[in-house]
């Protein structure tokens, strides 16, 4: 026989427990449904709880589990000094009837085996109260063990007392008393129905069969005493399972209600900490849409929402206030040349220095890429706006060391004023914009204040655009040729393809009115193949007709270079025309190069083709001497503002002196471009540049012209020799 003992969550602890009748079987919990239960089925768990020691906690529920590891601490903790209580009240039993200690041998045994197991019993109660969940198995068996054998040294020895003794009025009422009371007592401790049972069945046997036995020798009063005993035990089986299922109920619900608080407590921390993430995305979302990313100052929608406010506040008393829209020259060259990361560096420190100068009362914020909008409040007179815009200026201006150099970014600066300009947000925002467009390509002082002209500028863009689309159809494009000579023999050594655009109402549209718009409308492909077919089959007819080879220099622009197409393009157009590939020479700046990751590989097959590649525009922007060594090229084009200063400056001529000799020594050859007189070309040709290209040559000319040129082999050098070149000629 045995009884299993559920130790707690999801283990399994078979203790067998060798008591003296059968306490269930080892069936699931879940299938327990017996007999007994049936009458309590609104109280499933509990009645399933009761017989916690005959189940196996496999399959228990975790209820369940939860009160067998409850049950068993809280019955240790219960215990306390109350299993001295038998032995006590025994001796006092003993005490106040001294003859019944005659014969003292038994009665002596079976009172140590009581107090013995009474001792034993709280100090296992005892460890029961503290174990830890695998111990309680262990603990359970052996305090159940000493409830056996109180019990059953009890009933025995009061038994034995009966037997010895037999049974006189006040002996018989003082043992049923003792024996009712400590029954209820252990009753109320043993609260597991296997150990109530066994409690009882320990309790009860010996004392029955002795009864029984005392009948059987025709004792007096023994049939009275088997019905007190019989009532006495059905009063504590009664009582105990009462007791039984009330204490189970109360643990069941402690449970419960301790697995809701601590539900609830988890709630309430997930709860916290759903609102702690709410919180924070709202913040982060406030930041990311108020605030730019990279400044920390303001993002375009706080700026507007700043502008609106500024609006409503100024509509009533018409105070003026301006939007200053702040774009950095040639931001690009920057990422270019020394990298995003100092680009966005660069971005950072203007954007501080500008949010610097303000008032707590002003705004910035950045709009875009690289540009920047201000917000000036209380200004009173124009005089107040050309002061900020010049502090601002003056203070972005101040050097900042960028990788190994320092640079002074400069910044261009458009104004609109409320409420002169613009009345509303979009419009003043415009209307900056315009200005700053003008400010960036028409003044040297890099700001302007907004004037209505400047709408009917970004209007006019708007119309070349659409008309360049057609222009191509309508073959409206046609190629000038710039001529390049050999400074030393004077031979006309290649020509530069530039392309105008003859438009119908305008004329002869220069390539920088209308090339910008043509890269940023993505018509630039077509516009460049264009270019160079038609470069390609000029170059070939000439040399048809008989002039001598000359090279042809054709522009490329930087968004071709990302076309993946255009080594395939280059090589068709020259096998569709004929040229030899060494007579063609593209042009590329250096800041397309830095810009595409692809651009160098795309340079070197081109070179694979046999093409020549030349960088156009060599000493502008930040462009740096490093790039000669780095980048496959076998010309350098020194940019006209370069040459434009090697008179004035003995410092630039130095350094042009410097660029032609590095390049000589890396193998490329050196072409001044913009050589407008006779002392820049005597200059260049005394500092060993190769060939020249300017006005004070030749302006670039339609293609009939050129054959001219072309063909009167000298004529530069002459023209150095004579004060007014007989090559010249205009556009
Ligand atoms: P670029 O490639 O640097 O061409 C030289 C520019 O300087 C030409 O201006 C030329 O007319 C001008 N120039 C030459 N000598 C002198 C001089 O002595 N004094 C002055 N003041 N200017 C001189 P253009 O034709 O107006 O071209 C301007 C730019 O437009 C070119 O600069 C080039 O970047 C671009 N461009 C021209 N044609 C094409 C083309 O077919 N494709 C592309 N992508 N760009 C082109
Ligand atoms: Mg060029
Ligand atoms: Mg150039």
């Amino acid at each position: 026989m045995h009884a299993e003992y559920v130790t707690g969550q999801g283990g399994t602890a078979r203790a067998t427990l060798n008591g003296g009748f059968p306490v269930g079987s080892s069936a699931r919990t879940d299938d327990v449904n017996d007999n007994t239960n049936t009458a309590k089925h609104e109280h499933p768990i509990s009645d399933r709880a009761q017989r916690w020691l005959s189940l196996e906690c496999r399959g228990a529920s975790d209820t369940l589990c939860a009160v067998g590891d409850a049950a068993a601490r809280e019955l240790g903790r219960r215990t306390g000094p109350l299993p001295l209580a038998a032995p006590a009240a025994m001796l006092a039993f003993i005490i106040a009837s001294p003859q019944l200690t005659q014969d003292w041998l038994p009665v002596a045994l079976l009172f140590l085996i009581m107090a013995g197991a009474a001792f034993m019993r709280m100090r296992i109660a005892d460890q029961l109260s503290r174990a830890r969940r695998e111990e309680l198995t262990e603990l359970a068996r052996d305090y159940q063990a000493c409830v056996d054998l109180t019990a059953f040294s009890w009933g025995a020895l009061i038994g034995v007392l009966l037997l010895v003794h037999g049974i006189d009025r006040l002996t018989e009422l003082a043992l049923v008393a003792t024996v009712g009371l400590l029954a209820g007592a252990f009753t109320s401790l043993t609260l597991e129905r296997t150990l109530w049972l066994r409690f009882n069945a320990a309790l009860w046997l010996p004392l029955l069969t002795i009864t029984g036995l005392l009948i059987w020798q025709d004792s007096d009063g023994a049939w009275l005493l088997l019905l007190v005993e019989t009532l006495f035990a059905g009063f504590a089986v009664l009582q105990g399972q009462r007791m039984v299922r009330d204490y189970i109920n109360g643990l069941i619900t402690n449970i419960r209600l301790e697995d809701a608080v601590s539900k609830i407590a988890d709630q309430r921390s997930e709860l916290r900490a759903h609102r702690e993430r709410l919180d924070e995305l709202i913040a982060r979302t406030h930041q990311l849409s108020y605030y730019d990313q990279l400044t920390g100052i303001g993002s375009r929608h706080h700026f507007h929402e700043r502008l609106l406010t500024s609006i409503d506040n100024h509509v009533e008393d018409g105070q003026r206030f301006a939007v200053l829209y702040l774009d950095v020259d040639d931001f690009k060259a920057i990422n270019d040349t020394f990298g995003h990361d100092a680009g966005d560096y660069l971005l950072k420190v203007v954007a501080r220095r500008a949010n610097a100068l303000l008032r707590s009362s002003d705004f910035a914020a950045r709009l875009g890429s690289d540009e920047l909008a201000l917000l000036v409040h209380d200004l009173s007179s124009d005089d107040d706006i050309t002061h900020v815009v010049q502090r601002c200026r003056d203070a972005i201006q101040m050097p900042v060391r960028l990788t190994n150099r320092s640079v002074s970014p400069r910044v261009s600066i458009g104004i609109a004023v409320y409420p002169e300009d613009s009345d509303s947000a979009q419009g003043l925002l415009k209307a900056a914009e315009s200005a700053m467009n003008a400010a960036k390509h028409g003044t040297k002082s890099h700001f302007a204040r907004y004037f209505a002209e400047m709408s009917r500028a970004a209007e006019q863009r708007l119309t070349i655009e659409q008309e360049l689309r057609q222009a191509l159809e309508k073959n409206q494009f046609e190629l000038h040729y710039q001529p390049q000579f050999d400074i030393d023999t004077g031979n006309c050594c290649g020509v530069e393809a530039l392309v105008r655009w003859n438009h119908p109402e305008r004329g002869l549209v220069p390539p920088l009115a209308f090339i910008p718009i043509a890269e940023n409308s993505g018509l630039i492909d077509a516009l460049g193949e264009w270019v160079l077919t038609t470069a390609c089959r000029q170059a070939v007819a000439w040399f048809d007709g008989g002039l001598q080879p000359l090279t042809i220099a054709v522009n490329i622009s930087p968004l071709q270079l990302l076309d993946p197409d255009l080594v395939a393009t280059v090589g068709n157009t020259l096998a569709a025309s004929g040229l030899s590939p060494q007579l063609l020479e593209l042009e590329i700046t250096e800041s397309a190069i830095q810009t595409h990751a692809d651009a160098r590989s795309t340079l070197t097959q081109l070179r694979e083709l046999g093409v020549r590649i030349a960088l156009d525009d060599f000493g502008t922007g930040y462009s740096s001497l490093a790039s000669l060594r780095e980048l496959p090229i076998d010309r350098v084009k020194i940019d006209r503002s370069f040459v434009a200063d090697i008179l004035s400056s003995e410092q630039d001529s130095a350094l042009l002196g410097t660029i032609i000799e590095m390049a000589h020594v890396l193998g490329s050859s050196v072409v001044a471009e913009g050589v407008e007189e006779r002392a820049q070309a005597e200059l260049l040709q005394r500092l060993r540049c190769d060939c020249v290209q300017g006005y004070y040559f030749s302006r670039p000319l339609p293609a009939a012209e050129v054959t001219r040129i072309a063909a009167a082999a000298g004529r530069p050098v002459q023209c150095l020799q004579h004060p007014r070149p007989a090559c010249v000629t205009t556009d």
